[in-house]
């Protein structure tokens, strides 16, 4: 997979992509992390990138030309990149980039984002500072946008960076473990079972005894049973959307009367 971010500050993103599991998948080659700086398409010869509303009222807005100009740069860079680098056997039409605007007002970014985003093969995010985006960004260059949440952020970075770290991490290979992606939390359309580690006693606070029993199907009925009491008690709206089987009915029903009790 290839990302590119667009940013006014790419110093901000390359501490993220240089560490930890995202510096090594990039190190592996599992993923091709880069930052583009979208001042260096600035058309005018004061490299400005923002302008005053029309219309009037406070702060700047991003003007439409240095990022139409960015993300079609960066398109044709990847295409070129493609056609040089794929294998002859490799007849395969690269899917269109997916270009993503960071925004408050976008779709509330998920689990479940991350695993479609995770299938493409070339993502660029558009991070935004200021007041916000000529609205022409909006509709005629994206193709998502998305939110982390109901709360304003000065920049897209931080933003951009949690989408990127939560796909990267579902690439294959980048995991060390690739099990433990699909057992995380809303992965599984619940909230992941506690995990215990030695020492079995610490401080008279014992590990379950069934983890220590070396029985595996004791161990996965004790962990589906904690993940469903996990998540009636912390997200009762995650059961609506979540297939559930008849033992975990079961379950749940016995949880609920012994909490009312
Ligand atoms: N005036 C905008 C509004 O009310 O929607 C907020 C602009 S915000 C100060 C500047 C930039 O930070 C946004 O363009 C976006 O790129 C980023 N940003 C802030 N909060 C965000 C959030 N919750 N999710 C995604 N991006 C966010």
């Amino acid at each position: 997979m290839r990302i590119d971010v667009l940013t006014l500050f790419p110093e901000m993103c390359e501490g993220v992509f240089g560490a930890s599991i995202l510096g090594k998948a990039r190190e592996k080659g599992l993923v091709s992390l880069n930052t583009v700086n979208f001042r260096e398409y600035a058309t005018n010869k004061h490299n400005t990138v923002d302008d005053y509303p029309y219309g009037g009222g406070g702060g700047m807005v991003l003007k439409p030309d240095p990022i139409f100009g960015a993300v079609e740069d960066v398109i044709q860079k990847a295409s070129v990149e493609h056609t040089e680098q794929k294998e002859e056997s490799d007849t395969r039409t690269p899917r269109r980039p997916r270009v993503i605007l960071m925004c408050p007002q976008g779709e509330t970014f998920s689990q479940s984002k991350a695993e479609e985003l995770s299938q493409e093969d070339h993502l660029i995010f558009i991070c935004g500072h200021y007041e916000g985006y000529d609205e022409r960004i909006r509709e005629f260059l994206v193709t998502d946008e998305l939110s982390i949440g109901d709360y304003v952020l000065t920049g897209g970075e931080l933003p951009a960076m949690v989408v990127v770290d939560s796909v990267v991490r579902l690439l294959p290979g980048v995991l060390g473990n690739e099990s433990s992606a699909i057992t995380d939390s809303f992965s599984t359309g619940l909230l992941e079972y506690p995990h215990y580690t030695r020492p079995a006693e610490f401080r008279d606070m014992k590990v379950p005894d069934v983890l220590l029993s070396g029985h595996h199907a004791n161990v996965e009925a004790w962990r589906r049973e904690q993940s469903l009491r996990r998540t009636i008690e912390r997200r009762p709206d995650l059961l609506d959307k979540v297939e559930l089987s008849d033992k975990d009915r079961a379950i749940l029903q016995r949880l609920k009367s012994n909490n009312s009790k």
